[in-house]
């Protein structure tokens, strides 16, 4: 399997290779999803997908791995991520292991402001209605971001399974 640093490196390159297909292809793109459009959801689109090839990796189903080392001592919250799941099993699924992170991440999120609220009468308004004021599309972008370095990470791991 190819070592945390070989996925993050793949995923660089890869994101490298796409930025310049971007800049090659930079005017039809532009004028279908229009300029100040493209650039806003591209922007979340490489914020999402930097997140995801650091922080949110498929290999956070392991306890000592690197997406897992960068989350500092934060990485305690992702303890029962990794042991509920098996190592390369749900979590190593396309779009589908992706979704699971996101969801774990939106809990831990909700729990920790639920926390607070209750400790420190912060008056943070947790509910759904809120999420009716979220731009469709960049959650949309968001998810493509997170979901891409995965689908890289994954081909990697298929494709040198006998490398170490
Ligand atoms: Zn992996």
């Amino acid at each position: 399997m190819p070592s945390g640093k070989t996925h993050t490196r793949i995923d660089l390159l890869l994101l490298l290779i796409l930025g310049g297909a971007v800049g090659y292809f930079w005017s039809p793109l532009t004028d279908y999803f229009g300029r100040d459009e493209f650039v806003e959801y591209g922007s979340v689109f490489v914020v999402a997908y930097l997140f995801g090839t650091f922080l949110l990796s498929p290999d956070m189903d392991l306890n000592t791995s690197d997406p897992m080392r960068n989350w500092g001592v934060l990485r305690l919250l992702w303890r029962p991520y990794a042991n509920l799941f098996k190592h390369r099993g749900l979590s190593h699924i396309p779009i589908l292991g992706t979704l699971t992170r996101v969801v774990y991440i939106l809990l831990l999120v909700y729990v920790v402001c639920a926390v607070a609220n209750a400790l420190f009468d912060m008056g943070w308004e947790l509910s759904l209605k809120n999420i009716n004021g979220i731009d469709q599309r960049a959650i949309l972008w968001g998810l493509c971001g997170l979901c891409l370095p995965d689908l890289f990470h994954i081909l990697a791991d298929r494709l040198f399974k006998n490398a170490r």
